[in-house]
């Protein structure tokens, strides 16, 4: 039986006669398979469908898929593939534009790596300091994800060697030239051997990433996925406000829809820090992401929102974009983008999978030619709402169902999830449905518990141990 090409073989995953595209089509090694399967992959995505026929047979890439379709398997079963576990070098470079993404692609890469014993993959980012990556390199690794400008003073310093390296992969690459580091990529991309397989990833097409792609892929096979969204999931309204009114309005959506998880955007960053103060100042728990953070503050904000102690994160699209965050009730949109290719973007981020999700949408008079825009792309006309309509749905405050507890101790003093889970289910006696997420970084570990027990889960774990030891726990924020 001869080998099928690519084409063929992508021709068989997408085709649409069946709502099915196993993994097992593709030429990945039984073990692989098994850990898809337990990992509860058993379809591909339709960007996976599509670019991993022609990923794993070792052809460049440009693939165009909206946030949340899977893109991180896309290139990490096509690396893992190549890897030789006994040859220890790196042998793949991920760039990544933020430290949380690189962080999410590093976590998801291992999960698909458990198929196979002794892989070392290393995260190297700014905000950490030099010594321990150098370190860490020392002992050697297979797989490096990073941020360009850290990976630099790493290649500068003779600390990093991609001799080795057969790919590389630039993943939210649009994100990566937003934020300025077409130069720092080049600058990458040139000291990595030039027999390499390239794979670019990317939500949206700007200019730049033609001209990345002529200087370093060779012959891509592109493949975009449209962003097309299925109708029937999002339900999206519009609301005509005044320039005055229109802060004043988020709030009335939210006491109206009264979604558990909001992302408003904003087009500026002025704008975020007065929505914030709008929505703070009537009772509703929002937090702005954006540039000027300290990443550990960044950080908090995002266990936060990710764990749902905290209704609304209000975001502009630089700081958002590429945060794999499940569960979104709601997208509100506060400024009209002038982008539609970003509206599109912006509200995909709710109803993923099978949940339902709105898309809430202001605009005042001078934004009606941006709405015409986003209609025109979206092949529909806009529903529009009186503003009038929206009245509170309840006289209960909006509040995020899980309160957020910071215990300190973290990593360094090897605490793991399952210790907190322990100490909370056993002695402390809760149920583990009234625990939400844990997230344990270097010092500190959060874990979010239901509102109703957040004060007896303070006093249990104060009084109890952790892992064997006294633990200090407070409140992230004030009751
Ligand atoms: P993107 O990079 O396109 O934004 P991610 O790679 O972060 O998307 O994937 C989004 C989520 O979907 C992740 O939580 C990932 O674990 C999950 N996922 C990816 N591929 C599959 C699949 N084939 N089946 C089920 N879940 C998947
Ligand atoms: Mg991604």
């Amino acid at each position: 039986m001869s080998t099928p090409t690519p084409q063929d073989l992508a021709a068989q995953t997408t085709a649409a006669k069946t709502a099915d595209h196993p993994f097992s089509l593709l030429p990945l090694a039984p073990a692989m398979l098994a850990n898809l399967q337990q990992l509860g992959y058993l379809n591909m995505t339709p960007i996976q469908a599509a670019s991993l026929p022609f990923a794993l047979a070792g052809q460049d890439l440009i693939a165009q898929a909206k946030t949340g379709s899977g893109k991180t398997a896309a290139f990490a079963l096509a690396l893992l593939s190549r890897l030789d576990v006994r040859r220890f070098a790196v042998q793949t470079l991920v760039l990544c534009p933020t430290r949380e993404l690189a962080d999410q692609v590093t976590q998801e890469i291992r999960r698909l790596a458990r198929a196979e014993e002794n892989i070392k993959i290393l995260t190297l980012c700014g905000g950490s300091t030099m010594r321990p990556q150098m370190a860490s390199l020392e002992h050697g690794a297979h797989i490096v994800v990073g941020t360009p400008g850290r990976i630099m003073d790493h290649l500068e310093r003779g600390s990093l060697n991609l001799s080795a390296l057969n790919t590389l992969v630039l993943d939210e690459a649009d994100r990566m030239l937003d934020m300025g580091f077409f130069d720092d990529i080049v600058t990458v991309a040139k000291q990595c051997p030039k027999e390499r397989q390239t794979l670019l990833f990317s939500a949206t097409y700007p200019e730049g990433i033609a001209k990345l792609s002529q200087q370093f892929l060779r012959n891509p096979k592109e493949v975009k996925v449209q962003g097309t969204h299925e109708a029937s999931k999002i339900r999206q309204r519009w609301y005509e406000v005044e320039r005055e009114t229109r802060l004043d309005a988020v709030s009335k959506l939210l006491l109206h829809y009264r979604p558990a998880s909001t992302i408003a955007f904003c087009n500026t960053k002025q704008q975020c820090r007065d929505l914030v103060d709008v929505l703070s100042a009537q009772g509703i728990e929002a937090i702005a992401l954006h540039g000027d953070l300290e990443q550990r503050d960044r950080d908090q904000v995002l266990i936060q929102f990710a764990n749902r102690s905290c209704s609304v994160l209000v975001a502009t699209d630089v700081a958002a974009r590429g945060l794999d965050i499940a569960q979104l009730e709601a997208v509100i949109n506060v400024d009209v983008t002038p982008d539609p290719e970003v509206h599109i973007h912006r509200i995909g981020r709710t109803g993923r999978g099978d949940a339902e999700g709105w898309a809430l949408n202001l605009a005042s008079l001078d934004e009606m030619g941006r709405v015409g825009n986003i209609e025109v792309m979206q092949g529909r006309e806009s529903e529009w709402h009186p503003l009038n309509e929206l009245t509170p749905a309840s006289k209960e405050p909006l509040l995020p169902p899980m309160i957020t507890l910071q215990i300190l101790g973290g990593r360094k003093e090897k605490i793991r999830p399952g210790d907190v889970l322990g100490a909370l289910t056993g002695d402390a006696g809760f149920a583990g449905s009234q625990i939400g997420k844990i997230n344990v970084t270097d010092f500190h570990t959060y874990v979010a518990v239901e509102r109703s027990i957040a004060r007896q889960a303070v006093s249990k774990l104060s009084s109890g141990k952790v892992k064997g030891k006294k633990v200090k726990v407070r409140f992230l924020n004030e009751l």
